[in-house]
């Protein structure tokens, strides 16, 4: 197998095939998209598909200018696009026929080491590869992504019955270090997991939908984030797939799956199959159970394929707090006889049975399905999990109340000790295996150590509920910021700026736990501050947060931020303090202040001034405009992470090599940075922005108070208006002073207590 993966080739430019080109474009590779013919020009479908690649929402690419990294060609004479890949992805209509014969060419030309997958959704991949010779058998297999596959964790990695091992666990290496994907290895069988599963879910509320007679919102309101789903619930989600596809999928289970005693539900229901006949395919086609009327969206009603205002389904389901909560609430509904509970109860305890009852057909575990379709579907648990979050008894109370008949497998876990499909032992998580005794078994990872596996390893030193530093081992330690989106309140601040001060370590690695680096300075609290008119309190609190972000600066050892999700704000600024940044590739980073009506006032400016020095305009509409960063590229191109920082997509990994850049810089002998003079724009520029920003007011494009944010951050970049030299202590005395004054107005109050409230930026 090629160990450099350089060039990948992919066959077919739609949907699926150039959004593919697209993740291996900001993955650094090289990509020949190929397509049909169109008109004359043999390339023709490709190249607009590549063209069209950088106006895709949500962003398919990093930065517009990667669509550089995919070239265009032709389906018709592929051969020397083939043979200087690395990867081929064959990702043409779902089609066997069609397939199979592009294998054949691939067969012919490929280099005989490169890597050969299929991208199909639930096509026999033996079938694909049954006429072609061993050496393309061993290194050929279904490699599947889910749309859009920028966005979408799950790859299914599906093995034909002679792909060798060592091919199998290279592509899931690669899916999941150089693409960042949750990798989750299928059994050969029609729509494999996820969509098999996923697929299963929406046929039977479709059925039980038209068995009781229910509205298209009704069906929503309970299959969504009641059920622990995504808001896009069940028809949206028809709609969002298109209900064509979603019919060949289900199509596809039916054909291949003679004997599921569940067969049935992948026949279509009438409604839908008089919709796909009327072209009502979903969003694609402007409309399907939902269309965007005149002034609003307005749903079908299925019995006359007319369109209407949504009507209110009121509803009286938990939507918040843990899953578990949630569906015991709906189980106790349903049992009261309240139909709406009723029917998601129903469709729920169908949908747990089918997962338990193939779950040995598709999957090798438990925990693979459920991979499956968080990754997959977005569910917020698997079927299994959920199995555990009602608990065994209770569910098998609910199937008995619905006259249904329970899972063997729920025989199983109640006969298990103890009575749970998953449990943890000492830190060691275990499940319940599909066959044999029914003894836990240790779950399979999904992959290397994590960064939550690493620091559940090491020794807690010091802890608070905003912080903790965690010792590593060798002289290495990782400060873990915590709480809800790892909020900065004063908790966390000492924290830090206490664990760097010392000579404890040899290097600091700074993380943040789950998805997320920081959001920021605790708003709540500074409003409180406001609102009590403590000005004395909030300027401590200023003053915390800058010998916070100075401690990761002159820190003795160095210190390098891990940071994925988002890092905002004040969790920006102590990302920009670190010596160095090691990030995953969504980032979603910005010095976002002025939407809350202030400006960065823990060094964010001090540090923008450090990098861009009097080019202001380098930086000063981010700012200004509070902009993020859609992904690390483009926080590069913002200037929130430097050059010669790590960009890294496996996102639950960025802990150990932020350690060892760390370490590497202790080991080249490190010395302190002393804080130096930094030189500003001055007052002609700051003349300049300030006229700027007064032309934009009075042209109605910003707000007054727009303006007087503007003003306050254009004269803390521009050094106060000085025009020499100035030192990094006056910027930070210019950054508290422009803090503290906003926070005295009643605009950025209003800011602040709007964000809090609704979590948007309020524009006034
Ligand atoms: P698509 O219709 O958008 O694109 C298919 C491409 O195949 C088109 O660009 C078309 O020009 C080309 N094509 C059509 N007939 C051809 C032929 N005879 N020979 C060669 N090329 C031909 O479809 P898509 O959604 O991109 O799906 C591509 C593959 O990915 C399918 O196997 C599909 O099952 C799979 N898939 C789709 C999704 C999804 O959500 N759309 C998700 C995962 C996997």
């Amino acid at each position: 197998m090629t160990a450099a993966m350089a060039r990948a080739c992919v066959l077919g430019a739609g949907v699926m095939g150039s959004q593919i080109a697209a993740l291996l474009a900001n993955a650094g590779l090289e990509v020949d998209l190929l397509d049909l013919a169109e008109g004359d020009e043999p390339a023709g479908r490709a190249r607009a598909a590549r063209d069209g690649l950088p106006r895709r929402r949500p962003p398919a690419l990093y930065l517009p200018e990667f669509v550089a990294r995919i070239h265009p060609g032709s389906l018709v004479a592929p051969g020397a696009a083939l043979a200087r890949a690395d990867w081929v992805i064959e990702a043409v209509v779902e089609d066997l026929a069609v397939k199979r014969r592009l294998l054949e060419q691939v067969e012919a030309h490929a280099r005989p080491d490169a890597l050969l997958s299929t991208n199909t959704s639930g096509l026999s991949i033996a079938a694909l590869a049954a006429d072609r010779g061993e050496g393309f058998a061993r290194r050929f297999l279904g490699v599947h992504f889910f749309n859009p596959p920028r966005y979408m964790k799950l790859v299914e990695v599906i093995p034909g019955p002679l792909t060798a091992r060592a091919t199998v666990e290279a592509v899931s290496r690669l899916l999941r270090t150089r693409l960042g994907k949750g990798v989750v290895e299928c059994r050969d069988t029609p729509n494999f997991i996820a969509n098999r599963l996923g697929v299963f879910a929406v046929m039977d509320a479709l059925h039980r939908m038209a068995a009781v007679g229910l509205s298209v919102d009704e069906v929503d309101a309970v299959t969504g984030v009641v059920l622990g789903r995504p808001r896009s619930a069940t028809l949206r989600l028809c709609d969002l797939i298109g209900l064509d596809t979603l019919l060949h999928v289900a199509g596809t289970a039916h054909a291949g799956l003679p004997d599921d005693p569940a067969r049935g539900t992948f026949l279509p229901p009438l409604a839908m199959r008089a919709m796909v006949d009327s072209g009502l395919l979903g969003e694609k086609a402007g409309g399907g159970f939902y269309r965007k009327g005149t002034h609003d969206i307005e749903a079908i009603d299925t019995s006359t394929l007319t369109y209407g205002p949504r009507g209110r389904v009121e509803v009286s389901l938990p939507t918040r707090g843990a899953l578990g909560d949630r569906l015991a609430a709906l189980l106790r509904t349903a049992a009261g006889g309240d139909r709406l509970a009723t029917f998601a109860r129903d469709h729920l305890l169908a949908t747990l049975g089918y997962c338990a009852g193939c779950v040995a057909e598709v999957a090798d575990g438990v925990e693979d399905v459920d991979r499956a379709m968080r990754w997959g579907f977005n569910w917020e648990q698997g079927p299994f999990a959920i199995v555990d979050a009602i608990g065994v008894q209770a569910l098998r109370r609910a199937f008995a109340d619905a006259g249904l008949g329970a899972p063997a497998l729920l025989d199983r876990v109640a006969a298990a000790q103890p009575p749970r499909i998953y449990c943890q032992v000492q830190g060691t998580g275990f499940a319940l295996p599909l066959a044999g005794p029914a003894v836990h078994r240790p779950l399979r990872p999904a992959g290397p150590a994590d960064d939550a596996a690493l620091l559940a390893a090491g020794e807690t030193l010091m802890e608070n509920e905003g912080a903790r530093l965690v010792y590593l081992g060798d002289g290495a330690a990782a400060i873990e910021l915590r709480g809800r989106l790892n909020v900065l309140g004063p908790a966390a601040l000492s924290l830090a700026r206490d664990a760097v001060e010392g000579e404890a370590f040899d290097c600091v690695a700074l993380t943040g736990a789950g998805a997320h680096f920081s959001a920021g300075a605790d708003l709540k609290l500074v409003l409180a501050f406001i609102d009590r008119k403590d000005w004395q309190a909030l300027e401590e609190y200023l003053r915390l947060f800058q010998e916070a972000t100075a401690a990761m600066r002159y820190a003795s050892v160095p210190v390098v931020a891990a940071a994925r999700g988002l890092a905002l704000g004040g969790g920006c600024e102590l990302c920009l303090s670190a010596m160095a940044r090691v990030v995953a590739g969504e980032l979603r980073i910005g010095l976002v202040e002025a939407k809350v009506g202030l400006i960065p006032g823990a060094g964010g400016c001090k540090e923008m001034v450090r990098r861009f020095g009097g080019d202001v305009d380098r930086f000063f509409a981010t700012l200004r405009d509070g902009q993020m960063s859609d992904n690390a590229e483009h926080a590069r191109a913002l200037g929130f992470v430097d050059a010669g920082d790590e960009l890294i997509l496996d996102e639950e990994r960025i802990l150990q090599p932020a350690m060892a850049r760390a370490r590497a810089l202790a080991d080249g002998g490190w010395t302190p940075p002393e804080p130096a003079m930094l030189s500003v724009a001055g007052a002609t520029t700051l003349g300049r922005l300030e006229a700027q920003l007064q032309e934009r007011a009075t042209a109605g494009q910003i707000t007054a108070h727009d303006a007087a944010v503007g003003r306050a951050l254009a004269r803390v970049v521009c050094g106060g208006g000085d025009d020499g030299p100035v030192s990094e202590q006056r910027l930070l005395e210019l950054e508290r002073e422009a803090f503290l004054q906003l926070c005295g107005t009643e605009a950025t109050r209003a800011r602040i207590a709007h964000m809090l409230d609704t979590g948007q930026p309020l524009r006034n």
